[in-house]
């Protein structure tokens, strides 16, 4: 099915970008929140999810003769394990607490490890058995991976580009000069994407044009297309929702390539859209740069198949490989409850072949395949690589943006597709965590990540602009500042998508959130700033990269102590009777044990004495009794200092 490349239509100086190529699915299985970036974990316990076991499942209690014990299955709710503990969920609550977790509160989730620690103190064994889903999945299926099955796939490719400037004339007349091609048959059907053969090879295109359903798809983990197709009036040139798309677009790591369109109108100007297309970072070839631009007219089909010839050569580089021989697996492109034929999801399959009678996960979907459809109504047995089909047979509709997995039995993809619902529930339980600045910089110190990335909007593009650029300046070799995406106007459900994908912090200069973004940033957790002046949200930056970096431990001095006396004490060992001569001693301290001016002991102390009682502390010219903690060479004459170790902050 998949068609080898045939060679380039002009020499090309792009190198080979091996990781574009084959595997760039898997995302996160469920609700794109688990991929997403630097979570916290309940009071920094964990937050790390055991491999691919989700928020826990269910919890099964049994008592052996010896131990009790409780089976969580990865992350469970804390009301739930102190169900399974028969303690109530308030005393929990308060011991995790006294174990000194903060930000957390009765709905929350704790991890495997907390779970255990928190069990052991009311007498539990807490016994982690989750096996992750991934697994479950790949013993469910037929998995040869060999590389020697790879095979040149299909390119799948996204138009995106301004309002008006002919995404769906263009995608329509591709498609009119492939179904003239011969391929006509049924009614042609909206399935959401489809397959065109060209004389060079096949090329898949996902009908949805427009940056959200891109983006809203990426925000969830998801990634289909390989290549954007950017659509620019030859009579209009580059608008703001060009460079939103170009952002997008290099955000997700895909090539470019650029349809000039409407070239057939009277004021037409691609060489103006060559030049601000030139602005935007986008050089065309002819230019030196290494953008593939083609001059189109979706009105008489001028231009569209040296477009597709250019895809092709862009995919050609890509070296898109894919095994067709393993039991497929893809994603949801669209889905849809159909009258007469129950839920109908159209999948790309991207690894693999799906075959009438596969059993079928779809998110937390389950069922098989009872009948396949292609973009023209025809009944197929079977779907190769890049191939799109629509697919009858599920038990509900998925959602775009889901992984599909073809199992053996249908059986298997029920137990798998019910054991995700589960988690599902378990996790909108529990607290949502927010993706704020504070929390940023706490993961991403964690995590080593080192680049802030930030959506910028202001009301004016003045502003944008100085913004954008004094925010990039603020880059040191430590911490890059990455402005993803920037532009004039109100933060937009699109923006907030993009941060999710991205991982990204919006900020709002003078402007606010349009629509439904505010919510769905509440709801994806995203944080958006506002700002109205521009000294603010530069010191707001600083201070989050600084965060960033792990905070450098320094010893900090703060007194000393010289030993007078030493006394032998059954109890205690030996206690030196000493005099504070400079400074401070503290109970909690470090100290180090000085004799002629060379260290030779350093540890904490077992006890700090004004006279028979105990003391948190002593100052300079007061006497003191002061025990090591596993040491008992002491001199009369030896020098102790005390000292502290303090976090500072690092510097970019
Ligand atoms: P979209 O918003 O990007 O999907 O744009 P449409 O495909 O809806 O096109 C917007 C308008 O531009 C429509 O009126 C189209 O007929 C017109 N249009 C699209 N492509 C061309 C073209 O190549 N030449 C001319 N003259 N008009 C075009």
């Amino acid at each position: 099915m998949p068609q080898q490349p045939r060679s380039s239509v002009t020499p090309r100086r792009v190198q080979y970008d091996a990781k574009a190529g084959g595997g760039q699915r898997r995302g996160p299985m469920m609700g794109g929140r688990m991929g997403r970036g630097p979570r916290r974990g309940i009071g920094g316990m964990g937050g790390g999810r055991s491999k691919g076991s989700g928020s826990g499942a269910p919890v099964t209690q049994e008592r052996s003769a010896h131990k009790k014990v409780v089976k969580i299955e990865g992350s469970v709710a804390l009301q739930t394990l102190a169900a399974k503990m028969q303690v109530k969920a308030g005393e929990l609550l308060m011991k995790l607490m006294g174990l000194g977790m903060t930000g957390i509160n009765i709905n929350s989730t704790l991890d495997p490890d907390t779970a255990k620690i928190v069990g052991e103190e009311f007498g539990w064994n807490i016994e982690d058995v989750a096996v992750s889903e991934d697994d479950k999945i790949a013993a469910a299926q037929e998995t040869t991976e060999d590389e020697a099955d790879r095979e040149p796939r299909p390119p799948v490719v996204t138009v995106m580009g301004h309002v008006d400037h002919g995404k769906t004339s263009l995608l329509d007349s591709i498609r009119k000069s492939s179904v003239a091609d011969g391929e006509a048959g049924g009614i042609t059907q909206h399935i959401g994407a489809y397959s065109v053969k060209t004389d060079k090879g096949r090329i898949t295109f996902l009908d949805t044009p427009g940056h959200a359903a891109f983006t809203a798809m990426r925000a969830r983990g998801a990634k289909a297309t390989d290549i954007v197709i950017l659509v620019c009036a030859a009579d209009d040139g580059v608008m703001p929702q060009t460079k939103e798309a170009i952002s997008h677009a290099k955000d997700a790591g895909c090539p470019i390539v650029v349809a000039v369109n409407k070239i057939d109108k009277p004021d037409a100007q691609p060489e103006r859209a060559r030049r601000e297309l030139s602005e935007s970072g986008l050089v065309p070839e002819e230019w030196g740069g290494d953008t593939l631009v083609c001059e189109v007219s979706a009105k008489t089909g001028d231009g569209i198949p040296e477009l597709l010839d250019a895809v092709l050569l862009q995919a050609e580089v890509l070296a898109l490989r894919a095994n067709p021989k393993r039991s497929a697996r893809g994603m949801v492109i669209e889905a849809k409850l159909d009258r007469g034929r129950g839920p109908l999801a159209t999948v790309l399959v991207q690894e693999g072949t799906l075959r009438k009678g596969d059993g079928l996960i779809a998110g937390a979907a389950h069922g098989r395949v009872r009948a396949m459809l292609d973009e023209n109504g025809r009944s197929v047995s079977e779907a190769g690589p890049a191939m799109p089909v629509a697919v009858v047979g599920l038990n509900e509709v998925p959602s775009a943006g889901d992984n599909v997995d073809a199992v053996k039995d249908a059986k298997k993809a029920q137990e798998i597709a019910d054991q995700r619902k589960v988690k599902a529930t378990e996790q909108n339980r529990g607290s949502k965590a927010t993706m704020s600045l504070e929390e940023w910089a706490k993961g991403i110190s964690q995590a080593d990540m080192q680049e802030l990335k930030l959506i910028v909007k202001a009301d004016v593009q003045g502003s944008q602009e100085a913004l954008v650029q004094a925010l990039e300046e603020l880059s040191t070799e430590k911490v890059k500042v990455g402005v993803v995406h920037s532009g004039v106007g109100a933060v937009t459900e699109g923006d907030v998508n993009l941060a999710v994908a991205a991982k990204g912090v919006i900020i709002g200069f003078n402007v606010r959130p349009a629509g439904k973004a505010r919510v769905l940033a509440q709801k994806e957790g995203v944080e958006i700033r506002h700002h109205t002046i521009i000294y603010e949200v530069i010191d707001a930056i600083k201070d989050t990269m600084q965060g960033m970096l792990a905070p450098k431990l320094v010893e900090e001095a703060i007194g000393k102590a010289e030993v007078r006396k030493i006394f032998k004490v059954s109890k205690a060992g030996v206690v030196a009777g000493c005099m504070v001569i400079d400074g401070v001693v503290r109970r909690n301290a470090m100290m180090r044990l000085q004799r002629e001016g060379s260290d030779i002991w350093e540890g904490k102390l077992d006890s700090l004495k004004r006279f028979k009682d105990d003391a948190k502390e002593v100052r300079e010219g007061l006497e003191c009794g002061i025990a090591f903690s596993g040491h008992s060479d002491l001199q009369e004459g030896d020098i102790i200092a005390a000292f502290e170790m303090k976090e500072v902050r690092a510097t970019l």
